[in-house]
């Protein structure tokens, strides 16, 4: 059992890149994140550029398949909607990967993801011992409004996952399993995009 119960310091790190790693911070975006963004960019004057984050080639169409896209950041190192003394200026827009913050899913492999805790945190720093020993159950009653939202992210994680299963399954694209380096790089240059998008309504994993 523990009274441990999660407390964001509003210290802001986590809206920075990583010390000693410019550009490494990664605040992945769906495409219809991007979309919801880019209009509220706009709106508050905000300068907003993505890239690509986490692609398939589809050997099959010669097509790149685009599951997310990455923020990039500002010159000085931090999301493009922080402003400072006031931290983030979209708390009601904010994609899914802040709203579980600093629950964030990790990548076991091209299409496995499992729920976890970001150690870059204060609060995860502050209370490490403790946290490393938790079960997901446990991290539920610590991280109570995180949880559901970690939860919601890996369910259209999964669901994405489950989408590509069924479009390889009816043959109309094919994920290339092992590609080398040069191929891979060669496809990002020469093939057209096509995105991904799912979407999940709470605790809902089937379309
Ligand atoms: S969207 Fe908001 S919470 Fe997320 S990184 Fe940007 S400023 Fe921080
Ligand atoms: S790093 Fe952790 S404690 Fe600091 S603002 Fe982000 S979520 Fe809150």
């Amino acid at each position: 059992m523990t009274n441990l119960v999660y407390s964001c310091q509003k210290c802001g790190t986590c809206c920075f890149e990583i010390p000693n790693q410019p550009g490494a911070k990664r605040i992945p975006l769906y495409p219809e994140e991007v979309d919801k963004l880019i209009s509220i960019a706009k709106e508050y004057n905000i300068r907003f550029a993505v890239k690509e984050d986490l692609v398939f080639p589809d050997e099959l169409n010669s097509k790149i398949i685009v599951i997310t896209y990455r923020i990039i950041l500002e010159p000085s190192g931090h999301c493009p909607f922080f402003i400072t003394d006031r931290g983030c200026s979209i708390h009601d827009h904010k994609p899914y990967a802040c709203q579980a913050y600093p629950l964030s899913l990790k990548r076991l492999d091209a299409f496995q993801f499992e729920i976890t805790i970001d150690p870059l945190c204060n609060f995860v720093i502050n209370n490490y011992e403790e946290l490393a020993s938790k079960s997901l159950k446990e991290l539920e009653g610590i991280f109570i409004e995180e949880f559901p939202k970690a939860k919601r992210f890996y369910e259209k994680n999964k669901k994405l996952q489950y989408k590509i299963l069924k479009l390889e399954a009816e043959n109309k694209i094919k994920i290339a399993r092992e590609v080398t380096l040069e191929d891979f790089n060669n496809a990002l240059k020469k093939w057209k995009r096509m995105e991904l998008r799912v979407k999940v309504k709470k605790g809902e994993l089937e379309e």
